[in-house]
C-alpha cells in the first residue's frame, strides 16, 4: 500500500480512552441507554429520534441542563495512550489528520484540539442562547453512515480512496470503509464489533496503544 495522504480515526475507544461519550453524559446523570440503543441497531430508531430520546431522560432527571454541566460531564475522561505523539507524527509526515465521530462535538472538539488534529466532525447539541440544552440534538454525523463524512473529506482533499486509511474500534465503525480504502479495527471492546471485524476480514489491532498502529499507517 502507498503512504496514507489521509487518516480518519473515530473518537470513543480509538483517540479518547471511553466508551462513547453518549454513554459519558448517561452516566452524569444516573440514566441508561441499553433499551434505546438496542431499538437503534434493530433500525426502528433514526439517529436524531435516538439523541432526542437521550436528551428526554437526562431531561426526566434534571429538567435544565447547562453546557457547563455537558463540559463537566467530560472531566475524568482521558486521550488513548500515544494519541498526541501518533498525530504529531502523521502530520510531520504530511498526512491529513481528521476525527469522524457519531460522539459528541463538545467532547470531540476538545480531543481534536488536545491531539491537534486537522479537521474533525461529530454530532452534537442545541443550546438555546443562554446556554442551555434543547430538545433536538444535530446530526451530522449518521453513526451507520460514516461514509457520507468520509467522502466528503476525500473530495475536499482531492485524496483517492486508496491513500486513505480509517480508524475505528464498533462495528458502526465499519461504515468508514468506502471502498478502495483501507479500514483498520482498533480496540474492538464489544463482542458485536469483535464478530463484524472478523467477519469483515479486515486488520484488528487489539491494544490500547496507539503506537501499535505505526507499522500499518507508514510510519
Ligand atoms: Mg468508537
Amino acid at each position: 500500500m502507498d503512504k496514507p495522504l489521509c487518516v480518519a480515526f473515530d473518537c470513543d475507544g480509538v483517540l479518547a480512552d471511553s466508551i462513547s461519550s453518549w454513554k459519558t453524559i448517561h452516566d452524569h446523570f444516573g440514566t441508561d441507554s441499553k433499551d434505546l440503543l438496542q431499538k437503534f441497531m434493530a433500525g426502528e430508531l433514526t439517529d436524531s429520534e435516538f439523541m432526542a430520546a437521550d436528551i428526554a431522560l437526562w431531561k426526566a432527571k434534571s429538567p435544565k441542563i447547562h453546557r457547563d454541566d455537558i463540559f463537566r460531564a467530560y472531566s475524568g475522561c482521558k486521550l488513548m495512550k500515544g494519541a498526541k505523539e501518533l498525530v504529531a507524527d502523521l502530520k510531520a509526515a504530511g498526512v491529513h489528520v481528521a476525527i469522524v465521530s457519531a460522539g459528541v462535538d463538545l467532547y470531540v472538539q476538545s480531543i481534536a484540539a488536545l491531539v491537534k488534529a486537522d479537521d474533525w466532525i461529530a454530532n452534537g447539541f442545541n443550546f438555546d442562547d443562554e446556554g442551555w440544552l434543547m430538545d433536538d440534538g444535530v446530526v451530522r454525523v449518521p453513526s451507520m453512515q460514516k461514509y457520507t463524512s468520509i467522502q466528503k473529506l476525500l473530495d475536499i482533499l482531492d485524496c483517492p480512496p486508496e491513500r486513505l486509511v480509517s480508524v475505528g474500534d464498533s462495528s458502526m465503525d465499519l461504515s468508514m470503509h468506502v471502498e478502495g480504502s483501507t479500514f483498520i479495527g482498533f480496540n474492538p471492546q464489544r463482542e458485536v464489533a469483535k464478530t463484524a471485524f472478523a467477519e469483515a476480514g479486515i486488520t484488528v489491532i487489539n491494544s490500547k496503544d496507539l503506537n501499535d498502529l505505526r507499522p500499518h499507517l507508514g510510519l
